[in-house]
């Protein structure tokens, strides 16, 4: 594979981190063949000179983005106007069987069945999913998790970035061969553009990809230690539930303390500002929650997506629901993906 011959600091480094776009997602650092960059909070630093080989610009979620030329690669075509949220095959809602799951997933818990049912059946060896820091309650770290009890410790939302694709290198390290990736829809779009480059070794133990919808990632010092321990004090370890439904909603065994959205906007962090995709257009299966309780919105996209998902629901592990009637749901899904789609042609 020939690669557009650029150098990090003519591509990246001016257009995307010095412009506020870089989202910190780690693919530069994941692919640079010769270990010249280094993962950094904010944005990835080079750390040796340059060999201007023009992988990191090719692999890039915000440097050159096309969603037209992504689309084309995906689904063998480009969206049609009125798929306001992207190409799709299905709309379900669904929900984990599994006490366990249901315990410490975010909202129905179909992300972490999927990714269990995958494992049990043999149709994959591993999954990169966001673990948990033990001295930073619900600070994410990329794990590549290979036991159904490591997929289950990781279940819930932590709204802060993970890069998970930090986690790759795991997976490659320990020769997995079928990996599902769950990812924001950054990353998602991150994976796509390494499979359209043809990077084939980073790519090919990744099987399913799974796109968590999302609004924008928080800056933890800022919210938790800030915010919600500083102002509020609620002791962070306390804490064993975040959700957003309309209002930051913190769970601790005293109770739930809603935060208005307004008040936490201020710890957003600025990079998101330029995401178009609410709903991880370009994965296999999208996932969120849409203000339903104790569901997961499910947008399935593509055939290998079908497979993932009809095989859970066959072997009785998710309980699904056509979504047709989740009104609610369905119009809050265009509204955020269209307000997303504006910021586009904003910037
Ligand atoms: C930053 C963020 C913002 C979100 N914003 C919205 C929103 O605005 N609207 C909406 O409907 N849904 C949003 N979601 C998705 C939603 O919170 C749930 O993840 C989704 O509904 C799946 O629920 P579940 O019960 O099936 O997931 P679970 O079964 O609990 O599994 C969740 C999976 O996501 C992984 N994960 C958790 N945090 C992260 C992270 N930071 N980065 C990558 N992977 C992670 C976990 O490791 C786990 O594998 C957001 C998620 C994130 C991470």
């Amino acid at each position: 594979m020939s690669f557009n011959k650029i150098s990090f600091e003519e591509s990246l480094a001016t257009d995307v981190i010095a412009a506020g776009k870089c989202v910190d997602c780690g693919t530069c650092v994941a692919v640079c063949p010769f270990g010249c960059l280094e993962y950094a909070v904010e944005a990835p630093r080079l750390i040796k000179e340059c060999k201007v080989c023009g992988i990191c610009a090719q692999t890039c979620p915000h440097y050159k983005w096309s969603w037209s030329k992504a689309e084309n690669f995906v689904f063998g075509r480009e969206r049609k106007p009125e798929e306001e949220f992207g190409i799709h095959r299905r709309l379900a809602v669904a929900h984990a069987k599994d006490e366990r799951i249901l315990k410490s997933c975010q909202d129905g818990g179909a992300t972490t069945a999927l990714l269990s049912s995958a494992l049990a059946s043999g149709a994959i060896d591993g999954a990169i999913v966001a673990g948990n820091n033990r001295e930073k309650p619900f600070c994410p770290i990329p794990k590549l998790a290979t036991t159904n009890d490591e997929i289950l410790e990781c279940a819930g939302t932590k709204y802060f970035y993970s890069p998970n694709l930090l986690a790759l290198s795991e997976a490659l390290k320990q020769k997995k061969g079928s990996v599902a990736f769950v990812g924001t829809p950054c990353q998602i779009r991150a994976v796509r553009k390494m499979q359209m480059a043809g990077l084939k070794r980073h790519v090919a133990p990744l099987k399913y990809l799974i796109g968590l919808m999302c609004s924008e990632c928080f800056m933890y010092e800022g919210l938790m230690e800030n915010h919600v321990r500083g102002r509020l004090g609620i002791e962070l370890g306390s804490i064993r539930k975040m959700n957003i439904k309309g209002k930051m909603l913190i769970t601790t065994d005293a109770g739930v303390t809603a935060i208005p959205l307004a008040e936490i906007k201020q710890y957003a962090r600025k990079s998101c500002s330029f995401c178009d995709d609410f709903s991880s257009e370009l994965a296999d299966i999208s996932v969120g929650g849409l203000g339903l309780d104790g569901w997961t919105f499910a947008i399935v996209r593509t055939e290998k997506g079908e497979e993932l998902f009809s095989n859970a629901e066959k072997a009785g592990i998710v309980k699904v629901r056509d979504a047709s009637e989740e009104t609610f749901a369905l119009s809050l899904l265009q509204k955020l993906s269209k307000k997303k789609r504006q910021i586009f042609s904003t910037h």
